[in-house]
């Protein structure tokens, strides 16, 4: 399996609306296969797979990671932080992270907070710096970002390790469908929206799907288990257990009908789903399926363990059944297939 391409997509940093770097990678994939690209007022990415007379599908994953931006510098040298999106409490201390600067430097430091009772305050970031005026001569200013900073590696049995997998496995799908699908003839138009700033908000898929305005919405995400080790039935994200198929969490309940249908395509390739809730928490589906008159959305994506910290585990198996299935919907959303997922008459 080439990872390249993920490889580079997890070590881009990029946190809600500070996206170019990922944005970069998908637009060269893009140029190279000579597709059109969209983008909505937000910077989020809409690559057209191809033109087709069919239903207009929506493949969708998002670009930001969760991190920090820097809020202020301190006198002594400390780089005061804010957390960008849901980071997880215990990876708010001791965290090796970099700063990417308005000039696009990157500089590495060691991000700390005060711990009370759980909770992590006045989180700041160390570069060795002993006065402001050193963080400062370093390029460094208010609103730049922070990401962690963890290489991408491949481990051993078939596994891979590094950050930002949700949602750059998502992202990686997306290049990959574009990959296989470029010039395959397909009843349905694809459109490969990569969306921005869904750590905080869902707000890219919202108004990446006002601009498309599709039949049916896929949504590319991940998730990961409280308990990493706990193989019992009740952990739905179980890596190398095949991709999750997400059926209820706090923004949306997909339609059983759409969930149906991929269940069968699943079983027709052999393809083994996990059906998947979140107890807390969302994905762009959220915002996505409540576009215009409402769009049939489902959440689909592979495993991970840990998440919304420095690194995440994914299994390369999760990663090719997910493709296969994508591969399989796409090219089972005909018009009557569509049409009969949109016909609540019966
Ligand atoms: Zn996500």
């Amino acid at each position: 399996m080439d990872l390249s391409l993920l490889k580079a997509l997890s070590e881009a940093d990029a946190i809600a609306s500070n996206e170019q770097e990922v944005r970069d990678i998908l637009l060269q994939q893009a140029r190279h296969y000579d597709k059109e690209v969209q983008f909505d007022g937000l910077g989020s990415t809409l690559i057209r797979l191809n033109q087709a007379n069919g239903p207009k599908i929506m493949i969708c994953a998002h670009m930001d990671e969760v991190g920090f931006m820097v809020r202020s510098i301190s006198r002594e040298g400390a780089i005061d932080v804010i957390p960008i999106g849901n980071v997880r409490m215990t990876a708010r201390t001791l965290q090796p992270v970099r700063i990417t600067t308005r000039g696009g430097k990157k500089i590495a430091g060691l991000l700390d907070g005060d711990s009370n009772k759980g909770e992590i305050s006045n989180l700041r970031v160390d570069i060795g710096a002993v006065s402001g005026e050193e963080v400062e001569q370093a390029g460094i200013n208010p609103g730049d970002y922070v990401t962690f900073n963890t290489p991408f590696s491949e481990q051993p049995n078939g596994r891979v390790m590094g950050k930002a997998f949700d949602d750059r496995l998502g992202c990686w799908h997306l290049l990959e469908l574009l990959r296989e699908l470029h010039n395959v003839e397909l009843d349905a138009e694809v459109w490969l929206a990569a969306t921005s700033s869904e750590e905080v908000g869902l707000r890219g898929g919202q108004t990446a799907t006002r601009l498309l305005n599709p039949d049916i919405a896929i949504v590319l995400d991940t998730a990961c288990w409280a308990k990493n080790f706990d193989y019992s039935p009740a952990n739905h994200r179980q890596i190398g257990k095949g991709p999750m198929m997400v059926m209820y969490d706090k923004t949306m309940i997909p339609s059983p009908r759409l969930t149906q249908f991929v269940e069968q395509v699943a079983e027709e390739n052999a393809i083994a789903l996990q059906r998947d809730m979140f107890s807390n928490g969302g994905t762009d589906g959220g915002s996505v399926h409540l576009s215009g008159y409402g769009v049939p959305t489902v959440v689909l994506g592979p495993p991970t363990r840990h998440g919304h910290c420095a690194a995440s585990i994914a299994d390369e198996n999760d990663l090719k059944h997910t493709h296969q299935l994508l591969v399989a919907l796409v090219k089972k959303l005909t018009r009557s297939n569509v049409d009969r997922l949109k016909d609540f008459s019966r």
